[in-house]
């Protein structure tokens, strides 16, 4: 099952209006249209539990659309955060020593887009980077979460791309990550999001990045140093995770700044983050 939001205006209309569905053979069954309770893909995450079971008996009911403009999967409205050298493979291409715990950041309001749209090359960068991710999406509140309990917090799994300004990431300012990972759109999500229960081992998913057709990251989540189950039990004993917040998991190696001579990102190159089961991801970069 992959579960999509989308506009419900069309390209023209530049209201908020949306809704959210499922994504099936012939286009989107647009679910949210159904239910005055849960007409947003926010009211669904807030409530997951209870939806879950009703959901495959509505769907067959839920209008057609046949080509509506994808948004994100999930809104802008919870933490966007985010896990640096989680891949064995990619610690090692950076020269950096395995790290015992995770290395956490996060990404400012205003990074997040979605599947289709263009990621605009900042003017006070010349070293834009890609970066496949694994995003989990948290599906209840979590506090203290032990890693056996943790799966149950999880909502579900969807592509991401962790746009990276390395000249702005390393170094400066004082060395903190933050302002190289927020630009405007550096953090693409979808086109779906499936629940956890529609995925068979989230720990043996192969994630691949193509920059204009060619593969340039190829591994699989077996590769991760902390599963998705550690990292909300590490997260969750510092802060409270709620429903609809993202974790970006990390990447495998590949990425442009570790490649020689170095690859950075130009106008005009289209990337797309791929992993099993869960969709193709393309961004546009201008
Ligand atoms: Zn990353």
């Amino acid at each position: 099952m992959q579960l999509v939001r989308f506009a419900v205006g069309d390209e023209n209309d530049r209201s908020d209006e949306e809704s959210w569905g499922v994504l099936t053979g012939d286009g989107v069954r647009d679910v949210g249209s159904l239910l005055g309770t849960c007409p947003t893909m926010w009211d669904l995450v807030q409530d997951w539990s209870a939806m879950f079971e009703q959901l495959p008996h509505l769907v067959p009911d839920a209008p057609l659309r046949a080509e509506p403009r994808l948004l994100s999967p999930l809104p802008e409205r919870g933490k966007v955060i985010c896990i640096g050298l989680n891949y064995r493979d990619h610690a090692l291409e950076t020269g950096a020593e395995i790290p015992t715990e995770p290395v956490v950041f996060n990404k400012l309001a205003g990074a997040l887009c979605g599947p289709d749209d263009e990621v605009p090359l900042p003017s006070v960068s010349q070293q834009v980077d890609f970066e496949a991710e694994l995003v989990l999406v948290i599906g209840r509140e979590a506090r203290n979460v032990s890693e056996q309990d943790a799966e149950q917090y999880v909502l579900g799994y969807m592509c991401g791309h962790d746009v990276s300004a390395r000249d702005w990431q390393k170094g400066r300012p004082g060395g903190q990550w933050l302002l190289g990972k927020s630009f405007p759109n550096f953090a693409p999500t979808g086109p779906v999001l499936v629940p956890r229960q529609h995925v068979e081992d989230v720990n043996r998913l192969r994630i691949t990045l193509t920059l204009n057709g060619e593969t340039l990251q190829d591994s699989t989540t077996a590769q991760l140093i902390f599963k998705p189950t550690e990292l909300i039990a590490y997260l969750s004993q510092c802060c409270v995770l709620q429903p609809g917040d993202m974790i970006f998991t990390g990447t495998p190696p590949g990425v442009g700044a570790a490649r020689q001579p170095p690859r950075f990102l130009q106008s005009g190159d289209v990337c797309t983050v791929e992993i099993e089961g869960l969709g193709k991801l393309t961004n546009r970069f201008v």
